[in-house]
């Protein structure tokens, strides 16, 4: 049976269809097609432009972003610089500081340092100045409490010195070596040989008195030596006369009787020296007064003859 012309058209429809779905749409026409392909090519290309874009751009940013991080860290590294300087500024700083404050404190030590007390006698250039290191001096005190110091009087550049052996009850009272009852004695024995008071300068071996006006210890005639040395060498006399044998065994250095010692010079530390009796002793014992009269005898003579002050 022949088809009909209805079905023939809705076979080749069906048939079309089939083909579309399993090959396409074949009804566009070549240009359609090839404006199809150009768009998409250019959309392609848009979208590798754009990829590209973003790639550049992560480049960009990766670079920048290195830049970034090369220049966060040059920062890092300049901070760390910064702060390394900082610190070691800090420190020089703080080490200066800390340098300056121990060399403040050192000086302090450095600028008042501990002295001995031989330095102490050293430094001084003035009777005024031994004086004054005297009335600081606990070592010079007895055990007698509340004394005076009796440091020394008379011509500080006198040529001859009298060295007694400690203050008693009058001297301490006073301040003065040898102005109780033995002192009068002694201004007539130098008047005697043509000296005043005025002329010649009078000190002790002690420069405190001593309990009961007991004899000097060792020990504190020890302790007071270094202090008259100086003393002697700053009034620097041309002849000492030793009044009593404390004065003399202490000065000489030696353990002697004062018979023995009396009558001669004894050479002392580049100066002559005379011991003769104590005036305290001649106010008890008169048959001392002639001996002690020929021992000021020589001591005069010898005093004009070293050309001391008339
Ligand atoms: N006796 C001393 O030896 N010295 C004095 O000063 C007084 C008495």
């Amino acid at each position: 049976m022949a088809e009909s012309e209805n079905d023939l058209i809705s076979r080749t429809i069906r048939f079309l269809n089939q083909q579309k779905e399993m090959y396409g749409d074949f009804s566009v026409t070549h240009e359609e097609a090839l404006a199809t392909k150009t768009q998409n090519h250019k959309k392609e290309n848009n979208e590798v432009k754009v990829v590209s874009e973003v790639h550049k751009q992560e480049e960009v940013s990766t670079t920048e972003s290195q830049k970034h991080e090369s220049v966060s860290k040059e920062t890092e590294v300049a901070a760390k610089a910064q702060n390394h300087e900082n610190i070691e500024g800090k420190a020089v700083e703080e080490s200066s500081v800390s340098v300056e404050e121990v060399k403040t404190e050192y000086q302090t030590e450095e600028v008042e340092p501990e002295l001995t007390e031989a330095e102490l006698i050293a430094q001084c250039s003035t009777l005024e100045e031994l004086k004054a290191l005297c009335k600081k001096a606990e070592t010079l005190k007895t055990d007698l409490e509340g004394t005076n110091l009796v440091f020394g009087v008379g011509n500080p550049n006198a040529d001859l010195m009298i060295i007694g052996e400690a203050p008693g009850f009058n001297e301490d009272k006073q301040g003065e070596p040898f102005v109780g009852e033995a002192g009068q004695l002694l201004d007539k024995i130098m008047a005697a040989i043509n000296f005043k008071r005025d002329d010649i300068y009078i000190a002790n071996i002690l420069k405190h008195r001593p309990p009961e006006n007991r004899d000097p210890k060792v020990e504190e005639r020890a302790n007071s030596l270094p202090y008259l040395l100086k003393q002697i060498e700053l009034v620097d006399p041309k002849l000492i006369l030793c009044v009593g044998r404390v004065s003399g065994t202490t000065l000489l250095d030696k353990d002697d009787s004062l018979k023995n010692m009396r009558s001669k010079f004894h050479e002392f530390n580049g100066r002559e020296l005379m011991v003769t009796y104590h005036p305290a002793a001649l106010l008890r014992n008169k048959q001392w007064k002639r001996p002690t009269w020929e021992d000021v005898q020589k001591l005069r003579e010898r005093y004009d003859e070293l050309g001391g002050r008339p």
